[in-house]
């Protein structure tokens, strides 16, 4: 199955922005840590962002059973999952020529419950070491009260596409010589030193923690 479809091929820059390869879209969806997902409901939009994870060909969400996001495209119904990573402002000599560098993926499908619990398991734990790498051995145990207080989902990336720009302003022949400043300014987001609590403070901070 192509992941190429009318709805995922761009109007603009199809050829040049465009990608639908594994090699673009999995780095992409592995080093953003949020989502958007939209859906319809009695013809109303709702977008919600959300934590999700990619294993192998999906993306996995998990939410509250109470969740009205879960509960509503758990039936099935046609959802589009969005996901950029900003890299630079690009700074042109004229507003017109600003841009973004970018790195993205929009992705339609249907959301399918995951009944098989290890399968859920797995989820769950690829999840938490994505936003906490090296943290899932160190954690208390999940139990099965808090898995089943969660339910997990998973919508194939069989249609999807990533679409990125990286690179300087554009200029025109005629701005070339003007006394502008132009170039990047990179807005790339990191993870900083954590911060403990009260409970925190008293235990030392955990080797995949550090650094
Ligand atoms: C952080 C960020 C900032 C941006 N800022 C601007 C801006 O200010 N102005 C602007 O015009 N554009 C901006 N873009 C680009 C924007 O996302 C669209 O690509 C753009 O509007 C052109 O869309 P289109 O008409 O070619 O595609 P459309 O015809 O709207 O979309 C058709 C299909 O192309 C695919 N597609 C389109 N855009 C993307 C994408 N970004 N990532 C993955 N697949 C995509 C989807 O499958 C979509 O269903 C920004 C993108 C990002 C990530």
């Amino acid at each position: 199955m192509s992941r190429k479809t009318p709805r995922t091929t761009p109007s603009r820059y199809a050829n040049q922005r465009a990608d639908y390869s594994d090699d673009v879209i999995y780095p992409i969806l592995d080093e953003a840590l949020f989502c958007t997902i939209s859906y319809a409901e009695d013809n109303v939009p709702f977008s919600i962002p959300q934590s999700f994870v990619r294993i192998d060909d999906h993306i996995y969400l998990h939410a509250s059973v109470g969740s009205h996001l879960i509960r509503t495209i758990a039936d099935g119904r046609p959802l589009c999952i969005s996901v950029m990573l900003a890299d630079d402002i690009v700074v042109a000599k004229t507003a017109f020529h600003h841009s973004v560098n970018y790195r993205s993926v929009v992705v339609y499908g249907k959301a399918e419950i995951i009944e098989d619990q290890e399968l859920k398991y797995d989820a769950f734990k690829a999840l938490t070491e994505k936003m906490v790498p090296g943290s899932w051995d160190y954690l208390k145990p999940m139990s099965e009260k808090e898995m089943a207080k969660t339910t997990a989902v998973r919508i194939p990336l069989d249609e999807a596409s990533a679409k990125t720009r990286q690179g300087q302003p554009s200029h025109e022949e005629d701005e070339m010589d003007l006394p502008i400043w132009t170039g990047l300014i990179p807005i790339k987001p990191l993870r900083q030193t954590p911060v403990p609590d009260e409970h925190g403070a008293k235990i030392e901070l955990p080797e995949h923690l550090k650094g």
